[in-house]
């Protein structure tokens, strides 16, 4: 009883800590690039109070090996949030060997910075989305509030399957730039209308809190969705498209169960077939724990994401025409690497950027279908992501009229 009460009360102060926040961002709607990530993460800190399930630990180095002369028929884009190249090298010192990412054969940097300089993850998932450059806070719209072509309208166009899969909330910035359309990141409700909207075929991540009311559960049944909420429901081998599942009231740091890496083999499996497929994944609480300049939270994301990494490179391994594509939307804290190299020197003093976002470029890895034939320069430009996805999907799906899925939300 006791600890039930003192939940509740949790849980009630932090939705008045949400109010107030939202309340100063619709005010202001300024562009500052930091302050939007990290809207849930009150939230998700008052919730998430159960031990850890998951068995985190680094999976060991594997090296795969996929098939490149091949057209693309699938592409998994993979985003680390607010992952710089050296909080990957901090955790390889952690790990003592490589992250799965490392095996890929292909490997660039990528500018992120945004109309407004650093970029928050909104614009960021834009650019690699639509591949324009737009201002922060803003999610699938142009510097005048004009719609561009997400990744999941240009996929679908052309008969693909699409599918997100995030450890933040279902509407977030990074899941919602592959999908929607509006001026204002924080808008979770209307960008998960969108997302339903959309119809992509599979949607898993947390925030229960906003699938829950009786308003969108209508939406949710209306638009044919099976709605799931546990991990015993994911596994369950039955599931169909299209499917929401979403696990948690508010985002789901590394440890929690379902895993990043269960989300993604149920979508890999439900996404699988003739038609191909676009799927978005991304561990989103890099950046958060970053943000809180906790390394340690911090290394269990690297697990996290590595196992994921793992797992996806096996699974294309054996499922050729797959382009995988590892990389983040920005750097956040500043992480510098320590110079004795030292696991123990791996600590909070590695952050130098009062948990910021940074303008750092960030590393970008490929493999499997044309990887090598798409990724041939050294520095590339966010946009140019989104660039290179089209381009390959073009070259196997052929050319496609622009159909926007929804209507630009204010
Ligand atoms: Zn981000």
């Amino acid at each position: 009883m006791k600890s039930k009460f003192i939940k509740s009360i949790a849980v009630l102060l932090c939705m008045l800590t949400i109010c107030v926040v939202f309340a100063g961002c619709t005010q202001q709607n300024t562009n500052k690039a930091t302050e939007p990530d990290i809207i849930t993460a009150p939230a998700t800190e008052a919730v998430v109070t159960e031990p850890l399930k998951d068995n985190l630990s680094f999976v060991p180095y594997t090296e795969y090996n996929l098939e490149e002369d091949t057209e693309v028929k699938n592409i998994i884009l993979m985003i680390g949030d607010g992952m710089g190249e050296n909080i990957i090298e901090n955790a390889e010192i952690i790990k003592g060997d490589k992250l799965a990412m490392r095996g890929m054969p292909y490997k660039c940097y990528v500018t992120t910075d945004s109309l407004d300089g650093t970029t928050d993850s909104a614009a960021a998932s834009t650019a690699m989305s639509c591949g324009v450059k737009t201002h922060n806070q803003y999610i699938g719209v142009d510097e005048n509030k004009e719609a561009v072509e997400t990744i999941i309208e240009f996929s679908k166009a052309r008969g693909l399957k699409t599918g997100v899969v995030a450890t933040q909330i279902i509407p977030h910035a990074t899941p919602a730039g592959m999908i929607a359309h509006t001026d204002y990141r924080g808008l979770f409700n209307v960008i998960l209308k969108q997302m339903i909207n959309a119809n992509v075929d599979v949607m898993y991540g947390g925030g229960s809190e906003y699938t829950d009311t009786a308003k969108m559960q209508q939406r949710i049944e209306n638009s044919g969705y099976t709605y799931i909420k546990t991990a015993d429901e994911l596994y369950n081998n039955s599931l169909e498209t299209p499917v929401i599942g979403a696990f948690n009231w508010g985002g789901m740091y590394a440890g929690n169960l379902p895993s990043l890496t269960d989300m993604t083999a149920s979508a890999l499996e439900l996404l699988e077939g003739e038609d191909g497929f676009f799927l978005m994944v991304e561990e989103s609480y890099i950046d958060i724990t970053e943000a809180d300049m906790d390394m340690e939270g911090t290394i269990k994301e690297m697990q996290s994401f590595d196992k994921c990494i793992d797992y996806t490179l096996s699974w294309a391994e054996t499922h050729p025409g797959t382009l995988v594509i590892v990389t983040a939307d920005h750097e956040t804290g500043g992480v510098i690497v320590p110079e004795d190299r030292k696991p123990e020197s791996v600590n909070n003093d590695c952050f130098t950027s009062d948990g910021e976002h940074t303008s750092t470029n960030v590393a970008l890895f490929a493999a499997g279908a044309k990887s090598g034939e798409l990724f041939t320069e050294d520095m590339i430009d966010n946009t140019d992501i989104a660039k290179i996805m089209r381009q390959a999907l073009n070259d196997t799906y052929g050319e496609a009229e622009v159909k926007f899925l929804n209507e630009v939300s204010q």
